[in-house]
């Protein structure tokens, strides 16, 4: 995909950032106390197919100096540009602009693609002004 480039952590300039996951797991008991203490086996099965992100929105961490922040921080310029256009294209699409009004399911889609665009922006920026 053209445009595509590799985060970078804005405090140590490494390259190894990572997205703070949740993996669900089930830990085996040995045994249980009268009191309801459990003694772990010490084993636990890890469910990969049920990772996801710890936080939402995402948040990111630097492998090598352990900064975390969202997205935005580690992205470089040429995401936030990207989705600045696509941002703008979708506006440039509304009939608002010149008062045309389309069909309903036009102006349906412009909504649909405006919800996805401000959703996206949202996931890669999290609490970010971007105005
Ligand atoms: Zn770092």
């Amino acid at each position: 995909m053209s445009g595509m480039t590799e985060p970078r952590c804005p405090q140590c300039a490494g390259r190894r950032i990572a997205e703070i996951d949740r993996i669900p797991g089930c830990a085996r008991v040995a045994s249980v106390a009268e009191d309801g203490t459990i003694d772990w086996d010490g084993e636990t099965l890890i469910d990969w197919n049920g990772q996801e992100p710890a936080h939402e929105p995402p948040l990111f961490t630097c492998l090598d100096c352990h900064h975390e922040a969202g997205l935005a921080d580690f992205a470089p310029p040429v995401l936030f540009v990207a989705a600045l256009k696509r941002v703008d294209a979708v506006l440039e699409r509304l009939p608002l602009g010149d008062f045309e009004i389309g069909t309903a399911e036009q102006i349906r889609g412009h909504l649909t693609a405006a919800k996805e665009s401000i959703a996206l922006a949202r996931r890669i920026f999290g609490g970010a002004d971007i105005a």
